[in-house]
């Protein structure tokens, strides 16, 4: 019988794994995991251990795992037709009413959907529309375009270059140019001078940033800006009271174009179709993946607003077919995934549960971690929350990097059978449990949490880097 450990070792001599210490788990120095099975929110690996996935695998799991009714519903278009390309007009059923039904989501204003097979791809699309756009419309120097530090967009290069992270720029050179960054909605983490701001100040701050940034560089240079409704990966970090409107305000003034990055956001995640509704964001392109199949095929999508579709006709017209595409755009069995996980989404009212029961679990972290002592910031919005740890909370400290305190306390809830994402920088610990969770099921994770937490303060007091708390 082949054991977990006869599988982790053959992985170790031939695969290439994301985001790994590759050295270390090469050579047997990191741990590695077989995952064999799944089934609501919970999932199993090769010796039978179960998990709760605290994180939906990338927050992408939104129907939660084991859901037969997909699975059948892609056999049943691979036996019908599994691939045919989607060049020069041609179709398949499935993407014909993934797209209406998508459109019918998006609401008002949004005119077609181009498909992809992940995030990183569909932002990729974005920046070529984008170059496209201006082009056609005879700015060909408007081409700059603004993203936000601690943003998440991908990790191609041009968009890693977006995307606002160390990790993901250092030793690839990037980012590349003509990409630029400005503030992070991050008012925890708003620099000291800033200290007494409130919320709303910040928002401003944030804009009067960003118009700085556009006056800089010049405003027939800069052609769009991108960004999540709620920063992701950069931390779970909900927008600061009245941010959305401050930036858009910014933008019109410029004519820039809005991106809004919805991979996380759309579908569900928090309580709303998309995080654009729930923060009035009125974006001309949409970018979607992760909860649009909740990750039971890859599929992304660009949504192209109105505004931006009119433009992209004209240029077909005076330069002929558009040079872009994916050999899988528009593939039968993502789009077939695509279909059937919104199905469910909508029939079980998932969304209606990410606000309710999200609500609930905003409430039981607040409760369990308000006043934790290496706890300095609880922060989320429906299915998606951040713990942020800091030796002083009320300073907004942080911890010496190289305790490596969010990553323990990642490995002492994964004790606990509980996934929960050490997010890749500051010490902040992230939750997305699938949109099917229960009561019970927040309840479950908070306790299993609070217990790595508080295993984790008791190895830092007695090692003395808690300081005293002040
Ligand atoms: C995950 C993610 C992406 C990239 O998606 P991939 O499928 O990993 O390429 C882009 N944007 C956001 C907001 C994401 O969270």
């Amino acid at each position: 019988m082949t054991t977990h450990q006869d599988l982790i070792d053959r992985d170790r001599k031939v695969t290439f794994h994301a985001s790994t210490h590759l050295r270390d788990f090469a050579h047997g120095n990191a741990p590695g995991r077989v995952i064999t099975g799944g089934k609501g929110i919970n999932i199993v690996d090769k010796d039978g251990r179960e998990f709760i996935d605290g994180f939906a695998g990338l927050y992408c799991v939104n129907i939660g795992y084991g859901r037969t009714e997909v699975a059948e519903a892609i056999y049943k278009q691979a036996l019908e037709l599994a691939y045919y390309h989607t060049y020069v007009g041609h179709s398949n059923e499935p993407q014909i009413a993934l797209s209406e039904k998508i459109l019918e989501l998006a609401g008002p204003g949004m005119s077609k959907v181009y498909y992809g097979l992940g995030g990183s791809d569909a932002n990729e699309t974005q920046l070529k529309i984008v170059r496209y756009y201006n082009n056609v419309l005879g700015r060909p120097q408007k081409k700059k375009v603004i993203s936000r530090m601690r943003g998440y967009h991908g990790s191609g290069l041009a968009t890693g270059s977006l995307t606002g992270l160390k990790a993901f720029h250092d030793q690839f050179d990037l980012p590349m140019t003509g990409i630029l960054h400005t503030e992070a909605p991050y008012y925890y983490h708003r620099a000291p001078e800033l200290e007494g701001m409130s919320e709303r100040e910040f928002s401003k701050h944030c804009a009067a940033k960003l118009e700085e940034l556009i006056l800089a560089e010049g405003p027939d240079t800069v052609a769009a800006f991108i960004g999540e409704p709620v920063l992701g990966t950069g931390g779970i970090v909900p927008p600061p009271e009245g941010y959305w409107d401050e930036i858009q305000t910014v933008l019109s003034k410029y004519d820039v174009l809005l991106i809004a990055d919805e991979v996380v956001c759309g579908f569900g995640r928090i309580g709303s179709n998309f995080g654009s509704h729930q923060y009035g964001i009125k974006p001309d392109l949409i970018t979607i993946a992760k909860g649009l199949t909740s990750a039971y095929q890859p599929l992304s999508g660009v949504i192209v607003g109105d505004k931006v579709w009119q433009v992209l006709e004209h240029g077909t017209g005076e330069f002929g077919p558009i040079g872009h595409g994916w050999t899988y755009s528009g593939h039968a069995l993502g789009c077939a995934a695509g279909l059937a996980n919104l199905e469910i989404i909508e029939r079980e009212g998932l969304t209606q549960n990410a606000a309710e029961t999200g609500a609930y679990l905003q409430q039981k972290m607040q409760d369990a971690f308000g006043e934790h002592p290496i706890v300095g910031n609880v922060r989320g919005v429906g299915m998606l929350a951040a713990l942020e740890f800091s030796p002083a909370a009320a300073k907004r400290a942080h911890f010496d990097p190289a305790l490596k305190v969010g990553a323990r306390i990642s490995a002492a809830a994964l004790e606990e059978n509980l996934i929960a994402r050490a997010m890749p920088q500051g010490d902040i610990l992230g939750f997305a449990p699938p949109l099917v969770a229960t009561r019970d099921d927040v309840d479950e994770i908070v306790a299993r949490a609070r217990r790595a937490v508080d295993k984790v303060a008791d190895e830092l007091t007695k090692s003395g880097d808690l300081g005293d708390g002040a």
